[in-house]
């Protein structure tokens, strides 16, 4: 894999970046809220190419897709994708709810997986860190876990990140990264669905392996 870095440039009003995926040099980003609804900041700037970038449905519920490549742009019915094509990028768009990466360096392969209540709810991180077992045989003590920014309390009744917390570390998962940061107390940094009423961008978080 090339070595990749955060770009230089980047920082507020662009692209957030998570030490733990930044330490291993894996092409990411988490985009930070823009004066335009909905248009996140240009994914050239980490070296992903807009052409292949595969999304998720995301009908809140707990399935999982493999990526094979970036012939099919949108995964129907589904609020995880995994993948080992490089070059190919992942999105998953969220306001409220946690992203999810996930990252085998070893195969290597990454997971992006929607996770808010109800995603939560029905474990949708154990079925991908699953999925990463099943397919290549990843134990879960050699992937990496990072969370998102996402809502909390007290601006939320339920705890998800906790809860996908808790969920990773009952497969074993040891390099498990949650940022800690609530979307509804920083909306200068970031949109939140519930704290301005359903009326707000998205958030894309995206990774892709280097090509
Ligand atoms: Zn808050």
């Amino acid at each position: 894999m090339k070595p990749w870095n955060a770009p230089p440039g980047t920082g507020p009003r662009s692209w957030e970046f998570f030490p733990s995926l930044t330490a291993k040099k894996l092409p990411h980003g988490f985009s930070l809220r823009t004066s335009v609804i909905d248009r996140a900041p240009p994914l050239a700037d980490l070296g992903i190419d807009p052409d292949r970038v595969v999304e998720a449905e995301q009908p809140h519920g707990d399935r999982i897709a493999f990526v094979e490549d970036a012939a099919c742009r949108l995964y129907s019915g589904v609020d995880g994708l995994l993948t080992e094509c490089r070059g190919v990028a992942l999105k998953i768009r969220v306001a409220d709810c946690a992203a999810v990466y996930l990252f085998d360096p070893e195969i290597p392969a990454i997971g992006l997986v929607h996770s808010g209540r109800r995603g939560s709810e029905a474990r949708i991180v154990v079925k991908a860190i699953e999925g990463f077992r099943k397919r290549w045989s990843t134990p879960a003590e050699r992937l990496i876990v990072q969370i998102s920014p996402c809502i909390r309390p007290p601006h939320y009744e339920v705890d998800f990140a906790r809860q996908i917390r808790e969920q990773a570390r009952s497969l074993g998962v040891r390099s498990l990264f949650d940022c800690g940061t609530c979307t509804a107390c920083h909306l200068d940094r970031y949109f939140s669905y519930r704290a301005e009423k359903g009326k707000t961008g998205r958030m894309w978080a995206v990774a892709m392996l280097a090509p």
